[in-house]
């Protein structure tokens, strides 16, 4: 996603806001963070003390397997972030800061590795699909979402059912 800025820079303007849809055309990276297009962009440009700063919000859908059920299911989620916008020029000295810098060029800044990096990092560990989801059954394996087993009178650990069947013999 390219935004042209020089508008907005040659302004007398003090902000600049941006709501777009966006798609994220990188098929490793769909693969990889099983993300649903489109993502949705809102940010704000402003005029800070001579440089230009970009404040956003990246929402976000995609599949994710639940970590109680493994069932899969579709996830929201969103990642805000804070980047300086940058000259190509000034971008040649060392950044120690961990700020996020777009570069500035002919006009625009481009977006997409932004916001691949901030939905990459803010993918969460784990999720699950419902907050009173039950999970498998550690015996028989069934969702116990959706069945009911009758693992839960019985001894649940499965080592004693291999004593059990020792001791049938
Ligand atoms: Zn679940
Ligand atoms: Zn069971």
């Amino acid at each position: 996603m390219l935004i042209n800025l020089s508008k907005f820079l040659s302004s007398d303007k003090i902000s600049l806001e941006i709501n777009e849809e966006f798609v994220i055309d990188d098929q490793e990276f769909i693969e990889k963070t099983h993300l649903n297009n489109p993502v949705i962009f809102n940010g704000e440009f402003f005029k800070v003390e001579g440089s230009t700063i970009l404040n956003a919000i990246v929402i976000y859908n995609y599949t994710e397997e639940c970590a109680r059920c493994l069932d899969k299911f579709d996830n929201k989620n969103n990642v805000k972030f804070e980047a300086v916008v940058v000259s190509n020029k000034d971008n040649d000295e060392p950044n120690d800061t961990d700020e996020i810098r777009l570069i500035y060029e002919d006009g625009c800044v481009k977006l997409d590795e932004v916001i691949k990096q901030m939905i990459y990092l803010s993918l969460p560990m784990k999720a699950v699909c419902k907050e009173n989801c039950k999970g498998i059954c550690p015996n028989c394996g069934v969702n116990l979402n959706f069945e009911e087993c009758k693992c839960e009178n019985e001894l649940t650990d499965p080592r004693f059912n291999k004593l059990k069947d020792l001791l049938k013999d």
